[in-house]
């Protein structure tokens, strides 16, 4: 295992310096075209299989194990955000308007690493290994949804990912067992009035007053309908209507998201916000169209496989860089995978204020220690490696103070 880590440890220089080239030239979900073309060339000179174009820009690499065994799938995205990088750093984006501002970089450059070790020993691997490149993660329907109806789950076992954590000090790593992340679905709604002078209301449907109702209306969702001890976020993020002072408009447009854990909740939710939207406006004279889009489902981290990681972290970095995620209402796709196979989704710290590694993720000036790679690196090693981690119960890896 050492070995392995060394090996992966003499290839640091060459990741970090392939994490800032696909920093500098980030591409945004669905629109990446020269990421997927390095990622494949890079496995294509370690002699792996490698297939591209997996239902849409995915690329999926198989090493065979020399040993019979599980077939494990490791999982690293690789689509940027529509943001400017306003951070200054001589591997600052040069793509105007987009940046790799989630660290989905740094996983790509984690996840060649260890493809990179992997295929060194492939004879000692127990199994298969699958590489799993995803695209477009930050848009829905995303990769992971496209990937798995190509079939890259198929003939799986379980599969892992992990996500570089800006609220995490570098060096620390955690898991959560069953719910992590939230369904993410959004809304529209129009409310169609009757437009007319600001000053004979009375001769109008006013679609703004209307609109407000809704607005209200909404958050008694959280408030008052879902039990207090269920997650549900209703967030109104665009309020259009009118432009002039003394102008009813005909129309209102209301945009905003819903974040939930429980598919019922999630249900509910979106009946309410048809109901109180229809139901208002019917009051009022006016009428409502409501889209409602449901996007990433709720990640939930299957017990077995959380468990196994976050013990194999625990004996490589100590208990006490080793800690229980909180849940969060932010949103992944990996959520998709974890609903076919067994798996486990964790976080990896990123943050080291020495660095200005500080903001917080889709932030213009996010950036990440990268020596998260190693971290990442390490525990997809030993997720292939297990035994040979839990036999070196003394064995502890600190890389975070080097
Ligand atoms: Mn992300």
């Amino acid at each position: 295992m050492t070995d392995l880590f060394q090996k992966l440890e003499s290839l640091y220089p060459a990741l970090v310096e392939l994490r800032r080239d696909l920093h500098m030239y980030p591409e945004v979900s669905l629109q990446e075209v020269e990421t997927p073309r390095k990622i494949a060339q890079y496995l294509e000179k370690l002699g792996v299989e490698v297939k591209t174009g997996v239902g849409g820009n995915g690329v999926v690499g198989t090493i065979r194990g020399g040993k019979p065994g599980k077939t494990i799938a490791l999982r690293a995205d690789f689509d940027a955000l529509p943001i400017q990088d306003q951070k200054e750093v001589p591997y600052k984006s040069k793509i105007p308007g987009v940046m790799h501002a989630c660290g989905h970089d740094l996983h790509t450059a984690a996840l060649l690493g260890v493809a990179n070790v992997l295929s060194q020993v492939k004879d000692d691997i127990e199994g298969d290994v699958v590489l799993i490149h995803q695209f477009a993660e930050e848009v829905a329907p995303g990769g992971a949804e496209a990937m798995i109806s190509d079939g890259c789950l198929e003939g799986i076992d379980e599969i892992y990912g992990a996500h570089v954590w800006a609220d995490h000090p570098i060096g620390h790593y955690s898991f959560h067992e069953g719910y992590t992340m939230a369904a993410a679905d959004t809304f529209d709604i129009t409310i169609a009035g009757k437009g007319g002078h600001g000053a004979m209301p009375h001769q109008t449907v006013d679609p703004i007053v209307i609109a407000s109702h809704i607005v209200l209306s909404l958050q008694q969702i959280a408030s008052r309908i879902t039990d207090p001890l269920k997650s549900v976020v209703v967030t109104i993020g665009a309020f259009h209507s009118g432009d002039a002072h003394n102008v009813i408009p005909d129309q209102a447009h209301i945009k905003g998201t819903v974040r939930t854990f429980d598919e019922e909740v999630r249900d509910r939710t979106e009946q309410l916000i048809q109901q109180f939207s229809e139901m208002t406006c019917q009051a009022y004279g006016a009428k409502a169209e409501v889209l409602y889009k449901r996007g990433h489902m709720a990640l939930c981290n299957h017990a077995d496989q959380t468990m196994k990681a976050s013990n194999l972290a625990k004996k490589l970095f100590g208990e006490e860089n080793v800690s229980d995620k909180e849940p969060i209402m932010g949103a992944e796709d990996f959520s998709f995978y974890l609903n076919e196979i067994p798996g486990s989704f964790f976080f990896v710290g990123g943050r080291n204020p020495e660095i200005n590694a500080t903001y917080p993720h889709h932030h213009p000036r996010f950036d990440v220690d990268e020596r998260a790679i190693l971290g990442i690196g390490k525990l997809f090693l030993s997720l292939v490696f297990p035994e040979v981690v839990l036999a070196h119960s003394n064995h502890k890896t600190d890389h975070s103070t080097k």
